[in-house]
């Protein structure tokens, strides 16, 4: 695990610039977290601020997803940026109220906040949140895919089946129209 851990004292201050790839094992996922292809090629530069670090990068490779529809397993690239500061508790400040984000920071998504734990940091919990947080909430081996039948669990993008009367949808579309007709007023 020491690869993605690093002391904060090893950090120049003109900061440095770490390029390596990393797998399951390396960011400690879980059996429920992310799948990932093999392996992704993490960049990131690692700046020390007084006693922060602030890091900044990208994970690049195949995420695995399962789809809502079909249940099959796709793949689909990523490429996936983060930024994060590193504090450390000991140094604290008293002001609660000092302001994280750089206002006018270009496009980039919101600074994460994370602890330098013994004059470490570790990216490993980082990195792992970034994945979670990249998973779509729906998602689709592809736009058109036609799910499984209802009846038969025929995967109908492989072959239709014989089934007839029920449009094969996403196996939430009878849930969606039974909590419809449940919302009727009652008198
Ligand atoms: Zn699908
Ligand atoms: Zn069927």
């Amino acid at each position: 695990m020491a690869l993605l851990s690093f002391n904060v004292k090893d950090i120049p201050p003109e900061g440095t610039r770490i390029a390596c790839v990393v797998g399951r094992e390396e960011l400690q996922l879980e059996e429920n977290d992310p799948g990932i292809q093999d392996v992704l090629a993490l960049t990131a530069t690692l700046h020390a601020e007084e006693a922060n670090v602030r890091v900044e990068g990208e994970l690049n490779g195949l995420l695995l997803h399962e789809c809502v529809r079909c249940l099959e397993e796709f793949a689909t690239p990523a490429a996936l940026s983060f930024r994060a500061l590193y504090k450390d508790p000991s140094q604290r400040r008293s002001n609660r109220q000092e302001p994280d984000a750089v206002p006018g920071d270009s496009d980039s998504e919101e600074t994460d906040c994370h602890l330098v734990v013994e004059q470490r940091i570790a990216l490993q919990e980082m990195l792992r949140e970034r994945l979670i947080l990249s998973i779509p909430m729906q998602p689709l081996c592809s736009e058109g895919c036609q799910g499984l039948c209802q009846v038969c669990g025929q995967n109908l993008n492989v072959q239709r089946c014989g089934c007839q009367g029920v449009k094969a949808e996403s196996p939430f579309a009878s849930l969606q129209k039974a909590f419809k007709l449940s919302q009727k007023p009652l008198t």
